[in-house]
């Protein structure tokens, strides 16, 4: 948790205050909007420049470095930074970086017409749960803030101790609610993981204190029940009834409360188009590092390419992706709902045109939550109307591609009874789409098809739709006529055939004739201008007309004002049907889209079991997204036993880590609704899945700590259960060898005796593998590689039974490390199996266990070459021990000799990438300076 020291630099500066009675104007106006945003950084607009004082000034000049000068006036002189306007965004991300968050203080008037002082107001509290500037946002993630509160337990349905969560993503308008036991409120934080975090006044205790999240205080009252129920008022109707938890109403309130002054408290927010409640019990439970390390929505390898949901998005419009994001994110745990969903995506990957058809139509769908939800505040233009009517003009074109009988009509018994769709689950859905149609119509009758943007200034409201408006259109346009028709029956009645009639903004219609003609002029013309070469005059007729078509022109548009309000609020009152359709559409464009990404990528319906001791059984098995960019995908199969624990190992790069995703991914799309990547796939329903990434091959997350990994290794020891999935992927790897392999052990006892949790364990202490022996449900899995024309090659082939080990010397052996060097390692290795902290573990620790299951692969070199079962030595390991033991290739040197002893202390396996980048630019320097 970061946070700033927040006495002497928000709000108003200490230096200000002290002198607040002499200030000029200008400073009094800095020193007031401070006053005003006690938790906000102010930066004050001071032409170019934005501008902080005396001990604010201070913190912008040491953060944002930047020069800290001075402002002399005639009442002292105060020490003041500022950042450039027109670049800000580097420095503003530097401020919130430090946990700042800063209040805008905008000139909001043009300087040129101000009479003295120039108004300014605070317009934007930048916080970094809340930013929506482009260029303060990491392009394609979602930025939440979020807040958390208890309820009161009197109010409460639920008994307590309940705590409440909502959360608001300001780029998708996306305003989740929930609440439950504390324990899973966190966990909904982990999911969310909010930039940004609003903690109630009595909510303290919830939030743990090893999270990454900027926790900021805000004024407490906003948590209030009465006040959240007011705040919460205008985005969710009758909010009484919709919350029946008081924790999650006072976390929605707070969190609304806090999005709305951050964009200038004006008033309720059109972005947050919808307030969603759920249940985080009815979902797949996915920890902050599953969804980390599964690579859901992030990708997190260096060189980033494609995530899980870049690969399942294939949707139409904004609605249905922002629906199947949300899949995604919450997978079911419901057998029978998630077999629904498989229905529907099995029939629209069946139905090619109908899927088609509906993907097609959708492509013009609109965002109708966020119409709906302009239309509702009384935001929305004629143009919104317009794109509304568009969307449900789409409605009859959806439930006719949905109801058209399948092309094999003949042979299908159920398309003589016209029954289609086939599926409950679209059946359904084509009875939930509303086509709406008085509202469609309305909309169609009255606004014009091309409408302006703006709504007061005519062109809106069609002809034909209010006899008043078109009485008056009439009116206009008759006087137009008339002086259209002006100025030739002028010309003929004075001779005049230069004669012409204009029309200007301040004089309105004249009728203008050349000095040359003037003795022609009528009696009846009055002077209106004269030009240089030319007078200009009226008739009393003209001037009569002038007026009745200005008139007219500004009555109607007023008129047109008027019924476009009105149309907006009978439209309005649709508001919860459109919502609905809105759903609707969504879900079928997120359906059509798992349907076209099944057909596309050759996925296969999951069966989802009910059978309470099935296991996980996948043949012919992929990596959704590796497939894609691996020219050739080797397909595994897995069958996990319920409860069973499969420990694979195999040599850096074989496809452990790839293997065991793909188990943990298949079954988060298949809960989702999903088919998945496999021949053939059936699935229990797990309630829960834990990963747990080594901290050493979790470079990416740059939180290369042990101590993470162990305080992670221990959420999955206490909560993983019978109806899990587990992945522990290296772990133990982060610490020394001795006691890495001995907390791996133990982990892998732990898991299998007390929790009975379906496990992959990836490791790369082959040491492990005789737990098969003497443990029912654990069992061998590996990878292996094997030489072609001198290279090593992986088969990424997972195989039953251990391998044989010592993978670092075997792959040295196949890379072509001459004999005698790789000969001596292996008797090196043999050494190290004989360490002293296994030999408890097991009565036949480094001898060959009878009971590891080996079946070598015929065709697997290595399998062959090797069959001692000794522990695994990493190239990198035997190397360095080589090195000590060998002079020979020792550099005789001694700074060459410092630095290979320096790196060869360099322990790998607690360096971030960039120390170890720095280390190696050390080393390196050392060396050339020597030379
Ligand atoms: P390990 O965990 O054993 O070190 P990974 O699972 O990280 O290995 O796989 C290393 C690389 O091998 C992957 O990045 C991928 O490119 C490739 N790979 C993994 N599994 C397969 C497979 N089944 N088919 C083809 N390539 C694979
Ligand atoms: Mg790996």
């Amino acid at each position: 948790m970061s946070s700033p020291d927040r006495e002497t630099v928000t709000g108003l500066p200490p230096g200000i205050a002290a002198a607040r009675e002499e200030l000029t104007p200008m400073l009094s106006q800095y020193a007031d909007l401070c006053a005003a945003h006690e938790d906000a950084l102010v930066l004050f607009q001071v032409g170019d420049f934005y501008e902080a004082f005396c001990e604010a000034a201070e913190t912008v000049a040491r953060v944002c470095e930047v020069t800290l000068t001075e402002r002399t006036d005639s009442t002292g002189e105060y020490p003041m930074a500022g950042i450039p306007i027109d670049n800000a965004a580097p420095y503003l991300d530097a401020l919130l970086d430090a946990g700042y968050r800063v209040a805008i203080g905008d000139q909001v008037e043009d300087a040129e017409q101000a009479s003295g002082l120039v108004d300014r107001a605070v317009t934007e509290v930048i916080t970094p749960g809340t930013v929506v500037e482009e260029d303060l946002l990491e392009s394609g993630t979602t930025n939440y803030v979020a807040a958390v509160a208890r309820g009161d337990d009197e109010t409460s349905t639920v008994p307590a101790p309940t705590a409440g969560l909502a959360a608001v993503d300001v780029a998708t308008g996306e305003c989740l609610v929930t609440a439950g036991d504390p324990e899973t409120v966190v966990e909904e934080l982990d999911r969310i993981a909010p930039a940004e975090l609003l903690v109630g006044p009595d909510a303290g205790d919830i939030v743990p204190a090893d999270r990454e999240w900027t926790v900021h205080r805000h004024d407490p009252d906003v948590f209030a029940r009465r006040a959240a129920l007011d705040r919460v008022d205008p985005y969710v109707p009758a909010p009484e009834r919709r919350f029946d938890d008081d924790a999650e109403l006072r976390a929605a309130g707070a969190v609304l409360a806090y999005a709305e002054y951050t964009q200038g408290d004006d008033g309720p927010l059109e972005y947050v188009s919808r307030v969603r409640r759920y249940d985080p019990r009815d979902h797949l439970r996915l920890d902050a590092a599953a969804q980390r390390s599964l690579e859901l929505f992030e990708n997190r390898g260096l060189g980033a390419s494609d995530t899980l949901f870049d690969v399942l998005d294939g949707t139409s419009c904004a609605l249905g992706r922002r629906c199947l994001e949300r899949w995604l994110r919450r997978p079911l745990v419901d057998a029978d709902a998630i077999r629904s969903r498989h229905d529907a995506v099995a029939e629209l990957a069946d139905r090619t045109l109908v899927r088609e058809g509906i993907a097609d139509a959708l492509t013009t769908a609109y965002d109708l939550e966020r119409l709906i939800g302009r239309v509702s505040r009384g935001r929305a233009d004629a143009r919104d109307l317009r794109s509304l009517h568009a969307t449900l003009a789409v409605v009859p074109e959806l439930k006719a591609t949905l109801a058209e009988p399948p092309s094999d009509a003949m042979d299908d018994p159920g398309a003589s009874e016209g029954s289609h769709p086939r599926t409950d689950h679209l059946r359904d859905l084509r009875e939930r789409l509303d086509e709406i149609a008085a509202v469609r119509e309305l909309i169609d009758d009255a606004i014009a098809t091309d409408p302006p943007q703006e709504i007061t200034e005519g062109g809106v409201i069609r002809d034909g739709f209010d006899a008043d408006l078109d009485e008056l259109r009439a009116t206009e346009r008759e006087g137009r006529e008339w002086v259209a028709d002006l100025e030739a029956r002028e010309r003929e009645r004075t001779g005049i055939d230069s004669l012409s009639v204009g029309h200007n903004q301040v004089h309105g219609y004249y009728i203008e004739v050349t000095d040359a003609n003037l003795d022609r002029v009528p009696d009846d013309y009055h002077r209106r201008q004269t030009l240089k070469n030319s007078e200009r005059y009226y008739t009393p007729e003209l001037k009569e007309r002038e007026e009745t078509i200005v008139g007219a022109a500004e009555r109607a548009d007023a008129l047109e004002y008027e019924l476009f309000v009105d149309l907006r609020e009978r439209v309005a009152e649709a508001t919860e049907r459109i919502q609905a359709l809105a759903d609707a559409l969504a879900e079928l464009d997120a359906l059509a889209s798992l349907a076209a990404v099944a057909v596309a990528n050759d996925y296969v319906r999951p069966e989802l079991t009910d059978d309470p001791d099935a296991g996980i059984r996948i043949e012919g098995g992929r990596h959704p997204v590796v497939e894609r960019t691996e020219d050739a995908f080797v397909p595994n199969d897995a069958d996990l036993p319920r409860g069973s624990v499969a420990v694979i190992t195999g040599p850096n790069m074989s496809g452990k880590s790839t293997y065991m995703r793909q188990v943990a991914l298949t079954v988060v799309l298949a809960q989702t609704g999903s088919f998945v990547p496999a021949q053939a796939a059936r699935i229990p329903v797990v309630s829960r899945v834990f990963t747990r990434v080594g901290a050493s091959d979790d470079i990416a997350g740059g939180q290369s700590t042990f101590m993470r990994e162990m305080s992670e290794l221990t959420g999955i020891l206490h909560d993983a259960g019978p109806d899990s999935l587990v992945l522990l992927d290296e772990v133990g790897r982060g610490t020394a060898t001795t006691d890495g392999r001995a907390i791996a052990r133990a982990a892998v006892e732990f898991v299998h005796d007390e929790l009975g949790a379906t496990t992959l364990f990836a490791t790369h202490y082959h040491g492990l593998t005789d737990l098969a022996a003497d443990r029912e449900r654990v069992f061998n899995l590996h990878f292996s590689a094997t030489r072609e024309d001198g290279d090593v090659t992986f088969l990424h082939r997972v195989v039953r039974g251990a391998s044989s080990s010592s993978y670092g010397v075997e792959v040295a052996e196949l890379a072509g490390v001459p004999r005698p060097v790789v000969e001596r390692s292996r008797e090196l290795v043999a050494d190290d199996e004989a360490d002293p902290v296994l030999e408890g573990d097991s009565p036949s620790a480094a001898g060959d266990s009878p009971a590891v299951e080996s079946h070598p692969d015929p065709d697997d070199g290595l399998d062959d070459a090797v069959d001692d079962d000794t522990a695994d030595v990493s190239l990198r390991e035997f190397l360095a021990e080589n090195d000590d033991e060998d002079g020979s290739s020792a550099p005789s040197a001694d700074l060459s000799s410092d630095v290979a002893a320096e790196l060869r202390d360099l322990d790998l396996a607690r360096t971030t990438p960039i120390e170890a980048l720095n280390a190696l630019h050390d080393l390196q320097n050392r060396l050339d300076d020597d030379e």
